[in-house]
């Protein structure tokens, strides 16, 4: 990547260990990007980051959690054309409180196509 993007990672419940995993793997890339998340999942990402890259100052905005209106934030700056790319760890065994959250984010990812990795199919 030749220039500093703004990437958006969200993970469900049951899949936040595969993202912490995944985001520890990839610790160099992304933490010369900018980085927005939902709120648990930014923690999360956050904490495995700092602990990676103790040298590197984590530049993440840091949404509210995603049943709570997260999934809509992130939305939004997707329709405002403010994030490059996003990683969405769905669980696709699990009912989701907020189902139609989780919809209308994929739906408009896929529209402004930035979903990069999402395994609900
Ligand atoms: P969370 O939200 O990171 O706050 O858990 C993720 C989601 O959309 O379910």
């Amino acid at each position: 990547m030749d220039r500093k993007k703004t990437i958006a990672l969200v993970a469900h419940d049951s899949m936040k260990e595969d993202m912490v995993k995944w985001v520890k793997k990839n610790a160099d890339n992304l933490c010369v990007h900018d980085l927005v998340c939902t709120g648990t999942t930014g923690k999360m990402v956050k904490e495995a980051l700092e602990k990676e890259r103790p040298d590197v100052k984590i530049n993440m905005t840091l949404l509210k959690s995603g049943p709570l209106g997260g999934d809509q934030q992130l939305g939004s700056m997707i329709a405002g054309e403010q994030i490059d790319f996003l990683v969405f760890l769905t669980d696709p065994m699990s009912a989701q409180h907020h189902d139609v959250d989780v919809k209308a984010l994929i739906r408009v990812a896929v529209i402004y196509n930035i979903l990069m990795a999402c395994n609900l199919t």
